[in-house]
């Protein structure tokens, strides 16, 4: 485990208690292969997630990003190494029970939006809720005060095509959060967005961290995010490079 990790998990209050972590990393490999040869894109990460926190994981194009947010989103699954969300060792669950979990804990946010394009914008948010089995009282009271938070309470009719790309990624903002995830997970959510509505979504999410308390992990190449984050994670090539703590002290690299 890396230096900083290991300081910050040694200040968690009782020596033989697990530290609150939102997510924990050990280790952490991940390969693909092509024409059978093995590439390395994941190169042992180890990683702190703080709860409550909003994190960016900031890298160029291709470092691996997307891979380490689908292992930490119960998405993919390691080569090697443990992962543990919410205090639970996710890497050991059969196939069903990560679905599960993943279901039931985690919000998704995405570069495309990946709205159903036939269901209105009330529909989308519904739609996980609908899928949970939600009861109609609940969706009814949840679907509107989630469309309201994103500031789209006017749009509820609209079908994702009568919707601007901003609007549509509040849209996924509002449904990432309607089964209360302790943990939501946004891979490069302002990448197809121009920079005033990407700051918008940024400023939006930023908003909803604070407003629920959740941890939210967001990845960028874009550098100018950093003044958004409480936590910036620095990725290159499948490993972490730094990692920068809003009120922790100096970077460690
Ligand atoms: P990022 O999200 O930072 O752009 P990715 O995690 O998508 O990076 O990809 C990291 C590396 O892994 C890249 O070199 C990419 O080409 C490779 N890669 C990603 N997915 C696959 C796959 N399914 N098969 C083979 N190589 C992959
Ligand atoms: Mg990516």
């Amino acid at each position: 485990m890396r230096s900083t990790e290991r300081e910050f998990i040694s200040t968690v209050p009782g020596r033989d208690e697990q530290p609150e972590a939102m997510a924990l990393l050990c280790g952490v490999q991940k390969s693909y292969f092509l024409d059978d040869v093995p590439v390395h894109v994941i190169k042992g990460v180890d990683l702190l997630i703080r709860p409550a926190h909003f994190t960016v994981l900031l890298g160029p194009s291709g470092s691996g990003k997307t891979t380490l947010l689908n292992m930490i989103g119960c998405i993919d699954r390691t080569d090697g190494g443990t992962v543990q969300v919410a205090a639970c060792r996710v890497d050991q669950l059969s196939d069903d029970a990560l679905s599960d979990f993943r279901a039931r804990h985690i919000g998704f946010i995405f570069q495309n939006f990946n709205l159903l394009p036939v269901l209105s914008a009330y529909e989308n948010v519904e739609y996980p809720l609908i899928l949970a089995g939600a009861s109609a009282r609940i969706r009814g009271e949840r679907v509107p005060r989630l469309l309201e938070a994103v500031g789209l309470a006017d749009k509820a009719r609209n079908l994702p095509g009568q919707l601007s790309g901003g609007q549509r990624q509040r849209v996924a903002i509002a449904r990432a959060l309607a089964r209360k995830p302790k943990l939501v997970i946004a891979d490069e959510p302002t990448a197809n967005l121009d920079s005033r509505a990407g700051a918008s979504i940024l400023a939006l999410m930023r908003r909803m961290q604070k407003r629920y308390r959740i941890s939210f992990i967001f990845s960028s190449h874009d550098r100018d995010v950093i003044r958004a984050a409480d936590d910036t994670i620095f990725i290159k090539d499948g490993l972490i490079r730094a990692i920068r703590r809003k009120g922790a002290g100096a970077p460690d690299r």
